[in-house]
């Protein structure tokens, strides 16, 4: 595929055909690598928790295995059963997002009230962890979109802050309009994400640290999910981060009339 088609005269008519071509060649290529990398990328993140499952199903097969062991055995391969079948939920939701498959039932939502419930739900996830999660949000925020996905939205937001918010730490969401669209802003207190890996977190798979993020249940695709999900509502994500100090990502949505 990468051979170029070469014209003689660039100018004329056969010239501007040719660099449409080459250009269409290209993006070709570029979409079939990334297809490619996709699912190297997916394969390799299945075939770690199946090594593990295995490993420790064999250890476990031996004889004279006392019943603690065997029951520490089983909560791993329970934990990365339940890693894989939300690793599998993802990439489903990525594969349909890449075929306009999915259907998007949108609808007129509540915000404020579809923001309460789920810093309601992610609250105790955060308070076993020692985290303060604390919100404001304005009152009757209106949405035109769908409501699985926007509650996702805000999930994968939540539950990356408490995961790379240490214990003692605080999570700030607010919500509000402001300039006749709606801006959700969720700031942590945590690791925080250097000016480098700030380029690449919203790429499918892409974990600043793999060994943390895998330890807390990372899979490197939420962010790249919540993009999808802010592009199809038409809205924008900003972020803001100093290593060490913490992360704001601000979610900009249109507010329905
Ligand atoms: P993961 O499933 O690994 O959390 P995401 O796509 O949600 O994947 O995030 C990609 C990476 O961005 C994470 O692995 C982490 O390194 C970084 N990241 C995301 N949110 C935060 C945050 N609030 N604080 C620090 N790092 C973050």
């Amino acid at each position: 595929l990468s051979k170029r088609i070469i014209a003689e005269n660039d100018n004329d008519e056969i010239g501007r055909l040719t660099a449409i071509l080459n250009d269409l060649l290209d993006r070709l290529e570029e979409a079939f690598s990334r297809e490619k990398r996709f699912t190297s990328d997916a394969s390799h993140e299945l075939r770690t928790p199946i090594a593990i499952i295995r490993a420790h199903s064999e250890e476990n097969l031996k004889e004279g295995r006392s019943l603690k062991e065997c029951q520490h055995a089983l909560e791993i391969i329970q934990k990365q059963t339940d890693y894989m079948s939300h690793l599998v939920g993802q990439l489903l939701l990525l594969a349909r997002s890449d075929t306009k498959e999915l259907s998007i039932e949108n609808e007129n939502l509540d915000l404020t009230e579809l923001l309460e419930i789920v810093v309601e739900e992610m609250q105790e996830l955060a308070l076993r962890k020692g985290i303060n999660l604390a919100m404001n949000i304005e009152q009757g925020l209106a949405i035109y979109g769908d409501q699985s996905m926007l509650t996702q939205l805000l999930i994968n937001f939540l539950d990356n802050a408490i995961k790379y918010t240490p214990g003692g730490g605080k999570i700030y969401i607010s919500a509000k309009v402001q300039n006749n669209q709606i801006k959700i802003v969720i700031k942590d207190t945590g690791i925080g994400i250097s000016k480098e890996d700030q380029a690449y977190i919203f790429d499918r798979f892409y974990r600043a640290d793999k060994s943390r993020s895998r330890a807390s249940g990372g899979s490197g695709l939420g962010l790249s999910i919540c993009q999808w999900i802010v592009k199809i509502h038409h809205g924008s994500i900003k972020i803001e981060s100093e290593v060490n100090q913490g992360s704001t990502f601000t979610i900009f949505l249109p507010q329905s009339k």
